[in-house]
C-alpha cells in the first residue's frame, strides 16, 4: 500500500528546532525562497499549511492561489499581515500564539525602564569611550513609587503592570477599552481617560494591537500632555505611535526619554533621527526573542497540526 503523501507546509522563516522536529514528523517542510508576494505565489499551489512570523503577509491573492491551504499559522500575536476577511471567505483557519511572549514582553518592558531610568546604555557607551566621569553627570531616577500609565491592558499590559507594581511598588493606572475590575482589585490598578494616564504617569507604555483605531494613537498632541520628566515605552506596534511627532517630544524635551522595540517602519533606516538622540534606547523589535519565548511561539506548529488532521485548535483566531 502506498503511504499518504504528507501535508505541505510553507514556512516564512525558520523556527525553533524542537517545534520544527514536531512538525516534520507531520508535514512536508517548505521554505519561502523570497517573501516577496511575487515569489510565495509560485510556491503554494499544492500549500495546505503556511507559518508566518513577523515578516512577509497572507494576502487574499496568496490564498486565492492557494486551493489546498486550510490553515495559517502565525508564531507570535499580532495577525494584521493576515488578511483575516479573506481567510473567512474563503473558509481557511487562522491560528496564532496569543500567550506565548507575554512574560518575556512584559520583562523587555521593564528592562527598558530600568535601563532608561539609570541611564545604563548611555553609561555604557560613555566608560567605553574612556569617560568615566560620566559618573557625576548621568545622575539616575528611581522607579520606586512612580506612576506607571499602561495604554492598552490586556496580556503584555497586565504583566508589565504585575512586576512594576510587585517590584517596585509603582502605582498602576490604565487606559483600555474594556475594563478588568479583577485585576484592578489585585494590583489596586485605576482605570482612568487617556488625557489623566499622560498627564500623570512617570512612565507611559503602550500595549494595544495594531488596529485602525490604534493607528497614530499617541501623536503630537499626546507627547505635548506627558510630563517633561516621563519616560515612554514601546514594544506594541510601531505605527501605533507618530514616531515624527515622538521625535520632536525627544528632542524638544517635551518627555525626558523613550525606550523603543518596534518602529514605523522597520528595519529602523540608518539615518533615523531616533538614533542620533542620548535620550532613547533602541531595540531591533525583540522584546519576544528569548529561547522559552521562540519556543512557545513555535509550537504553533501543534495547531496548524491540528487543523491539518481535522482536529481543535487550543488559538483560534478567527
Ligand atoms: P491583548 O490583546 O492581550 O491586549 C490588548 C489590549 O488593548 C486589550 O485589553 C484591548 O482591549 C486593548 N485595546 C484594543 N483596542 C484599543 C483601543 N482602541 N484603545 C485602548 N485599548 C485598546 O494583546 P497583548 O498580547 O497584550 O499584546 C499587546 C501588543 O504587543 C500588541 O500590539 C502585540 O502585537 C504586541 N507584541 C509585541 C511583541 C514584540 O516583540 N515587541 C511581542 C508580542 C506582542
Amino acid at each position: 500500500m502506498m503511504a499518504m503523501a504528507k501535508p505541505v507546509v510553507l514556512l516564512y522563516e525558520p523556527i525553533h528546532r524542537d517545534a520544527l522536529a514536531i512538525l516534520e514528523q507531520k508535514a512536508e517542510i517548505r521554505w519561502a525562497e523570497s517573501l516577496q508576494e511575487d515569489a510565495l505565489l509560485k510556491q503554494v499551489a499544492d500549500v495546505e499549511g503556511i507559518i508566518i512570523r513577523a515578516n512577509g503577509r497572507v494576502s487574499r491573492r496568496l490564498m486565492e492561489a492557494a486551493p489546498k491551504l486550510k490553515v495559517v499559522g502565525r508564531h507570535g500575536v499580532g495577525v494584521e499581515t493576515i488578511d483575516l476577511d479573506a481567510a473567512r471567505d474563503l473558509g481557511i483557519v487562522v491560528v496564532n500564539t496569543p500567550d506565548a511572549s507575554t512574560e518575556s514582553v512584559a520583562e523587555h518592558c521593564l528592562g527598558l525602564m530600568i535601563a532608561l531610568a539609570k541611564q545604563i546604555v548611555r553609561a555604557d557607551k560613555a566608560v567605553r569611550r574612556g569617560q568615566w566621569h560620566v559618573r557625576y553627570e548621568y545622575i539616575g531616577t528611581e522607579l520606586w513609587g512612580k506612576t506607571l500609565g499602561l495604554v492598552g491592558f490586556g496580556r503584555i499590559g497586565q504583566r508589565t503592570a504585575t512586576l512594576c507594581h510587585l517590584a517596585l511598588e509603582m502605582p498602576i493606572l490604565y487606559y483600555d477599552i474594556v475594563a478588568y475590575p479583577d485585576v484592578e482589585a489585585e494590583l489596586g490598578a485605576k482605570r482612568v481617560s487617556l488625557e489623566d494616564l499622560l498627564s500623570v504617569a512617570d512612565v507611559v507604555s503602550v500595549h494595544v494591537p495594531l488596529l485602525p483605531a490604534t493607528q497614530g494613537l499617541i501623536g503630537e498632541a499626546e507627547f505635548r500632555r506627558m510630563k517633561p520628566t516621563a519616560y515612554f515605552i514601546n514594544t506594541s506596534r510601531g505605527p501605533a505611535v507618530d514616531q515624527a511627532a515622538l521625535v520632536r517630544a525627544l528632542q524638544e524635551g517635551w518627555i525626558a526619554g523613550a525606550g523603543l522595540d518596534v518602529f514605523d517602519p522597520e528595519p529602523l533606516p540608518t539615518d533615523s533621527p531616533l538614533l542620533a538622540l542620548e535620550n532613547v534606547v533602541i531595540t531591533p523589535h525583540m522584546a519576544s526573542h528569548t529561547d522559552e519565548a521562540l519556543l512557545r511561539m513555535a509550537l504553533v506548529v501543534k495547531d496548524v497540526i491540528a487543523v491539518l488532521e481535522g482536529r481543535e485548535p487550543h488559538y483560534l483566531v478567527n
